[in-house]
């Protein structure tokens, strides 16, 4: 089996790690005459003094001991890790697309042409009536979706009645806190046996107070909600909104659309669906569609056009704004380079290839799934094995892990996407290396990773209280 290793510092040295820049030199730099005032100028800093090489070597390194998406396949369910293809990366480098947000809008009729356009392909895609390219991440889309839901009811004078939003127990974390953070109660609804949404239990939570239901579809197993007309009647019936987390629209692209499910308002996440980069909780965008009826409420501004001009118009009963200027800009600009080039037959293929490598890796590993027919992602059960400890082990057979203990409904889950961007070969080299950990000893695996530049990393205190900066560290 091929086994990529990272690169690697050699621990056995006092020195067994990436010295930090300031750590190979630090120089004082006087400052050289200038024409700010003595009390805007500093006396002098310390910064490194290296050469091109020794930086580039630096980078190059820090690139090394990590996994991306350009080294292999990153199988991490819900979320997503589609390869980014480079042209985008060109088109949204160039000096064209370098606009300043405050720029006339006379004046940048090319940038609003673009939103303009993915304003429409979205729409089409998702089978909605108006889009808003404002929120930054789809999170942010839920709560923007979710503010919007709550006009409408304002508006229908039933904001305080309407106090509940519903979620099921097997949805994003997100969901919960975009509906709490817009001011709203939640019910968790229950799955039934087949892991899909419990109707009994949704006809007996939803009334006069359900301001809207919360869905992806497929959800978090990959399981299409097939009685989603019933569920959209439920709901409408009650006088509530259904709000689709687009999450996984990967697995229904050019095949079936939201809007027709009876969807009101949906988010698309266009760092899963349409490569743009993952931010890493940097910039991304979450596009937010609304059907007939609700389109007023969007944040403002949006991109009309009369045929000639391009203008920006503040909706009716706008909520406002989410985000500064339009969202951001170079992210949506890669979505619609990706959407335009790849067509309407190109996007279809995408879903199709998407479960297909979905169905096609899970009938070549070892372990169980026990939920299905799935689509583009299949939760498998790592069995004995704490799903941690298997992710770790899985690093040490050169590829990423899948997403791992979610849904819940799932023991030791392992949550599993490998995207339409993967080969076969790939696949393959993805199934070797589920097998492989399958096979190994409980001791090999709980040791697990034994090749990584790092090995676990206490993922709390990273996430609660993050050291970024070198001044941080040396606090
Ligand atoms: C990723 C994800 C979200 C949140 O999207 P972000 O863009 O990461 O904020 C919401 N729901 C599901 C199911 C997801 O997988």
């Amino acid at each position: 089996m091929q086994r990529h290793r990272q690169t690697k510092w050699d621990e056995t040295t006092s020195e067994g790690h990436e010295p930090l820049l300031s750590e190979k030199d630090s120089t004082r730099h006087e400052p050289e005459d200038t024409y700010l005032p003595d009390d805007l100028t500093r006396d002098g800093i310390e910064l490194p003094s290296l050469s091109e090489p020794e930086l580039v070597r630096h980078y190059t390194r820090l690139s090394q001991m990590n996994y991306g998406i350009d080294d292999g396949p990153y199988p991490l369910g819900s979320c997503t890790m589609k390869y980014n293809p480079k042209f985008t990366e060109d088109i949204a480098g160039s000096t064209a697309a370098a606009i300043h947000p405050d720029r006339d809008p006379e004046l940048s009729q090319g940038a609003l042409q673009v939103y303009h356009e993915l304003q429409d392909y979205l729409s089409r895609i998702g089978g909605m009536d108006a889009v808003t390219l404002q929120p930054p991440a789809g999170a942010a889309g839920e709560l923007t979706g979710i503010l919007i839901a709550k006009a409408y009811h304002e508006h229908n004078g039933e904001g305080d009645e309407r106090e509940e939003i519903l979620v099921p127990a097997s949805a994003h974390g997100t969901n919960f806190a975009s509906a709490a953070m817009a001011g709203y109660d939640i019910v968790e609804l229950p799955a039934d046996d087949d892991g899909r949404v419990d109707l009994d239990a949704l006809t007996e939570a939803v009334g006069e107070t359900t301001a809207a239901l919360m869905l992806t579809n497929p959800n978090t197993l990959g399981l299409f909600e097939r009685d989603i007309e019933e569920i959209a009647d439920i709901v409408h019936d009650a006088g509530g909104l259904l709000y689709y987390d687009g999450a996984n629209l990967n697995a229904l692209l050019g095949r079936a659309r939201p809007g027709d499910m009876g969807f009101d308002v949906m988010h698309f996440n266009v760092h899963k669906t349409f490569a743009t980069p993952h931010g890493g909780g940097g910039p991304g965008a979450g596009p937010i569609g609304v059907r007939e009826g609700l389109e007023q409420f969007l944040p403002t501004p949006q991109v009309r056009t009369d045929g000639d001009e391009y203008t920006l118009v503040e909706p009716d009963e706008s909520i406002g704004k989410v985000h500064g200027s339009m969202g951001n800009w170079l992210v949506l600009l890669k979505a619609h380079a990706y959407i335009s080039r790849l067509g309407d037959d190109g996007l279809t293929d995408t879903s199709a290839k998407a479960v297909l490598n979905a169905n096609y890796l899970a009938e070549r590993i070892d372990l169980e799934v026990p939920f299905e027919p799935f689509h583009h992602e299949f939760v498998a059960s790592a069995g004995e094995t704490d799903a941690a400890d298997f992710a770790k082990a899985m690093l040490d057979n050169g590829v990423h892990p899948p997403t791992t203990k979610w849904p819940e409904i799932v023991d030791e889950a392992l949550m599993t996407e490998p995207t339409e961007a993967e080969s076969k070969r790939s696949l393959e080299q993805l199934a070797a290396a589920f097998n492989a950990v399958s096979d190994e000893d409980a001791d090999t695996i709980a040791d697990a990773p034994q090749t990584t530049a790092a090995k676990r990393i206490d993922q709390t205190t990273a996430a609660r209280d993050p050291t970024l900066s070198w001044q941080q560290l040396s606090e």
